[in-house]
């Protein structure tokens, strides 16, 4: 009877598993219709510089415009997405979408670096030098420089000298990179010092934390000293109240992103929200008054 039942047990986990990958393949496929139909959009965050106000640049995220769900985020598809090679064609669809949106703000003036994250399996494709080249190659009026790849901390880790090499080659055409939701990838410092990332993202958990937890404080501060040695700039996500501000600026991180700058916005509504940003110069007055 046990083994029987081992059997049936067996037999059900198997149809289960068939069944979501059934579901998943069902899902794929609205998702390859939905990129055809044309129903994802990019949204923009900024990214400021809490001493002088300046906006350094914006986040290009995700969202998918689903007829029946309404707006989706990343985190309802992707991980789904990135499992397959379609990850490579939805990556291309939003590098196309943003070169053409800094070419729009470019050829009204106001020219925008923005930042758009590279999955992976995008970043480790055979062509992708090749493609980044072709569609900078489309976008004469964007300057390469003002386009910034935010790679995460752990893809960088897979395979450091293709990484290396792959950035290099982008570099070599101005582009820049951030090594994003840095922290989390257990870079060792010899890893860290050979790739040539321009920028140090801290994730956002450690600052979601900072204000109670003195390790996460603390690996912010060193993340901070880091990037300093290095000579290398270091932006902080996911910052929320003033607070969070203060603090980072008192550790030294001049760059900042998060839901209290401003929330990712459509495209249409960036020139307005830059025009109209003006740096809540109460952060570097509490910062001063605080601490020295
Ligand atoms: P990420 O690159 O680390 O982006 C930061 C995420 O934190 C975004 O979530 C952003 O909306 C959110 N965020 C910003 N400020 C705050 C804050 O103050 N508090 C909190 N709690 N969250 C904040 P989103 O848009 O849901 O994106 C999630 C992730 O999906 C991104 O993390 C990125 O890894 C990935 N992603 C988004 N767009 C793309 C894309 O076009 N291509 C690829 N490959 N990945 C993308
Ligand atoms: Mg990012
Ligand atoms: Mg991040
Ligand atoms: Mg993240």
């Amino acid at each position: 009877l046990a083994k029987q039942q081992g059997r049936n047990r067996y037999h059900l986990f198997d149809q289960d598993a068939a069944r979501e990958l059934r579901d998943q393949h069902r899902e794929l496929d609205r998702i390859r219709e939905a990129l055809q139909h044309g129903e994802f959009r990019l949204y923009y965050q900024p990214k400021v510089n809490m001493r002088t106000g300046e906006v350094v640049g914006m986040e290009a995220l995700i969202r998918w415009q689903h007829p029946e769900r309404g707006l989706l985020g990343p985190m309802e598809f992707l991980p789904l997405v990135e499992k397959s090679q379609m990850i490579v064609d939805i990556g291309e669809w939003v590098l196309h979408e943003a070169l053409g949106q800094m070419e729009q703000w470019a050829l009204n003036g106001h020219p925008m670096a923005v930042s758009v994250n590279i999955a992976a399996r995008q970043f480790q494709h055979i062509d992708f030098v090749a493609r980044l080249r072709a569609i900078l190659d489309e976008h004469p009026d964007v300057p390469a420089h003002l386009l910034e790849l935010e790679i995460l901390e752990s893809t960088a880790l897979e395979d450091v000298d293709m990484m290396r090499e792959v950035m290099a080659a982008c570099q070599a055409m101005g582009v820049t990179f951030a090594l994003d939701d840095f922290g989390t990838g257990y870079s060792s410092l010899s890893y860290l010092k050979q790739l040539p990332a321009e920028t140090l993202k801290i994730d956002q958990s450690f600052v979601r934390d900072m204000l109670d937890d003195q390790e996460d404080l603390a690996i912010i501060e060193g993340v901070i000293g880091l990037a300093s040695a290095f000579n290398k700039r270091v932006i902080a996500e996911g910052v929320e109240t003033a607070e969070h501000g203060v603090l980072l600026m008192h550790f030294g991180c001049d760059c900042a992103q998060g839901y209290g700058i401003s929330y990712p916005m459509p495209a249409a509504e960036v020139a307005g929200w830059t025009r109209a940003f003006t740096p809540d110069w109460k952060w570097d007055h509490l910062a001063r008054n605080e601490w020295d």
